[in-house]
């Protein structure tokens, strides 16, 4: 039996063909180093308007200390689109935004202008070279649990918060 396009997918999340049907895939938007609240607002609108996406919700802007990094305060957001891409696609697109904002990375978990990172795509599980979703160090990260909290509650459990209580973070206006 010859498999349809969203099912060789589902087998091979490397596969860079985009695809129907869509999606929902939920995007952690990050900045230290810069204008950071500009970029970050400017990337979830970027993120949204890439081709193969569209925007469904976007949260707050939220500020914490340095968490598994270095440098000044973060700006975090995250945001739910509908993606026609493929996850190597999207992963790929989010990487050229990066660049786009002159992103370096000297050392690891060095500042950054910009990072974008893929934290569930669908309800799949993906372990790739390039890609592990959902992303592996989420569930221990304020910055992304809040965020997704305020605008998929549904995605975030009351025991999952209370995990991250003690991270320092707080909502931008
Ligand atoms: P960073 O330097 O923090 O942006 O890490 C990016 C690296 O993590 C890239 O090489 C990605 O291929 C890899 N990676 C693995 N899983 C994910 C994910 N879910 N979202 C974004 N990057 C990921």
């Amino acid at each position: 039996m010859v498999a349809d396009k969203a099912t060789r997918e589902r087998v091979n999340p490397e596969a860079t063909e985009d695809v129907a049907p869509w999606v929902h895939a939920f995007i952690g938007v990050g900045a230290n180093l810069g204008d950071a609240r500009a970029t970050v607002s400017k990337a979830c609108l970027d993120v949204g308007k890439l081709p193969g996406n569209r925007m469904l919700r976007q949260s707050s802007l939220y500020s914490s200390a340095p968490h598994e990094a270095t440098g000044p305060d973060f700006v975090n957001a995250v945001v739910e689109i509908l993606t026609s891409l493929s996850p190597q696609s999207l992963l790929d697109q989010l990487h050229q935004l990066e660049a786009n904002e002159d992103r370096q990375r000297p050392y690891r978990n060095a500042p950054r202008t910009l990072d974008l990172d893929v934290l569930l795509f669908d309800d799949q599980v993906i372990r790739t070279a390039a890609l592990t979703v959902p992303h592996p160090r989420m569930l221990q990260r304020a910055f992304v649990l809040l965020p997704l909290a305020e605008i998929a509650p549904e995605r975030v459990s009351a025991l999952q918060l209370q995990a991250v209580n003690g991270q320092v973070i707080r909502k931008l206006m």
